[in-house]
């Protein structure tokens, strides 16, 4: 008889799941910026559909008692919501560390004040740009420099720990020293240097932003001479390029381990970019329990474990350590999200994949296709 309590992945494997640490909520899709790399869907949620503040009570809750112990309240732009505040405070309530992931426009000083009350731990604020020319083209929003460095400055007076989180890509790659030395100047603790993921928006987007070779190569140099410069002082975390690296990385330390998202309408994924596998069907908050969606939901079961894969993962020695790379990487570039991440050198489609990310890299285009909700939203 099958036993309907056992876990399994999507071949009928049996899986045993262990439990998540982090949490991402993204709380709204609504943001003043547009930038073009956004990993929002490109199917944005409206508002209406949100979940309220009650609702996201009880998901923390539910989160806490599954076994989560940090919540990165994010969006969109989480300052978007008028309840921010309330938002927080059951996240803390529920017993979480709160890190507000934000642009930085929208919040006043005195709001910001009023998330310090409300519990939140730590800031982590995007920079799109060194300069306002810059930061304010990539991000589609005139003014958003000076709104960002003011922002910048309260956190510090306010006392909060402050990540920097940088997005890097073609147009900007060559001034990532500078960024590093901004994120210092703007008394952060860590900057997350992360080269730009193209899926979904930045998909779009993949002839003005792809980096080039040269450039992947130099900022590999540049983060590590740096690390080396401020040890001790401002820890610096690296997402290389994909496309230039041998290895894929251990996307979200493998599917369904270690954390989980959910998206402004409740439902809840494996990864923010899992809805671009669009045969999988994903559970919601509103109609089941959390934890009943992490241990037994077929969305988080599926890819579970290392038996669901194929050849070459399956006899690969590094199947534990970066579990066949991403599976929506796998989706975009294979059209399969059960394959080896095509970014892989063992894959057979690597040198597609390789040769489509070098003509993305030569293209003279810097025209971008901004992140904005379609009309209506
Ligand atoms: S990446 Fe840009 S557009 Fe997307 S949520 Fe963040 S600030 Fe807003
Ligand atoms: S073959 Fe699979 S497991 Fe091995 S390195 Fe490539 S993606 Fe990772």
């Amino acid at each position: 008889m099958k036993d309907h309590a056992q876990p399994r992945d999507l071949d009928g494997n049996p899986v045993r799941p262990g439990l998540p640490m982090a949490m991402l909520a993204e709380i709204t899709h609504r943001c003043p910026l547009a930038c073009p790399y956004c990993s929002n869907p490109v199917e944005l949620t409206r508002a209406q559909a949100e979940l309220p503040a009650e609702d996201w009570a009880r998901v923390f809750r539910e989160a806490a008692d599954l076994g989560v112990l940090q919540v990165h309240v994010s969006g969109g732009e989480p300052g978007a919501r008028r309840d921010l505040a309330q938002i927080v405070t059951s996240a803390r309530e529920a017993g979480l560390y709160v890190n507000l992931i934000t642009s930085g426009i929208g919040i006043t000083r005195d709001r910001l004040q009023e998330l310090d009350r409300a519990g939140v731990d730590h800031v982590q604020l995007s920079l799109q740009g060194i300069r306002p020319d810059m930061a304010d083209r990539i991000s589609g929003h005139p003014g958003s420099w000076d709104k960002k460095m003011g922002f910048a400055g309260w956190v510090t007076e306010i006392g909060f720990p402050l990540t920097i989180n940088a997005v890097v890509h073609r147009q900007n790659m060559d001034r990532l020293p500078d960024m590093i030395d901004l994120a210092e100047t703007l008394g952060a603790r860590r900057i997350e240097v992360a080269t730009v993921q193209f899926h979904g928006w930045a998909d779009l987007n993949r002839a003005a932003l792809m980096p080039t070779g040269d450039q992947a190569a130099a900022a590999r140099r540049i983060v590590n001479e740096a690390r080396i410069r401020l040890r001790g002082r401002m820890v610096i975390d690296y997402v290389p390029a994909d496309h230039h690296a041998i290895y894929p990385k251990a996307c979200m330390g493998g599917w369904g381990s270690t954390g989980l998202n959910v998206a402004p309408d409740g439902t809840v994924l494996p990864c923010h970019a899992a809805q671009s596998i669009t045969w999988m069907k994903f559970e919601n908050v509103k109609d089941r329990a959390l934890s009943d969606i992490w241990h037994m939901s077929d969305s988080f079961n599926a890819f579970r474990g290392t038996a669901w894969m194929s050849e070459p993962c399956r006899s690969c020695d590094r199947k534990t350590v970066d579990f066949g790379g991403c599976r929506c990487q796998a989706m975009a570039l294979a059209g399969d999200a059960r394959a080896t991440d095509p970014v892989c050198s063992k894959s057979p489609l690597r040198a597609r994949v390789v040769a489509r990310a070098e003509e993305d890299a030569a293209s003279d285009t810097a025209d971008l296709i901004y992140r904005r909700m379609k009309k209506g939203g």
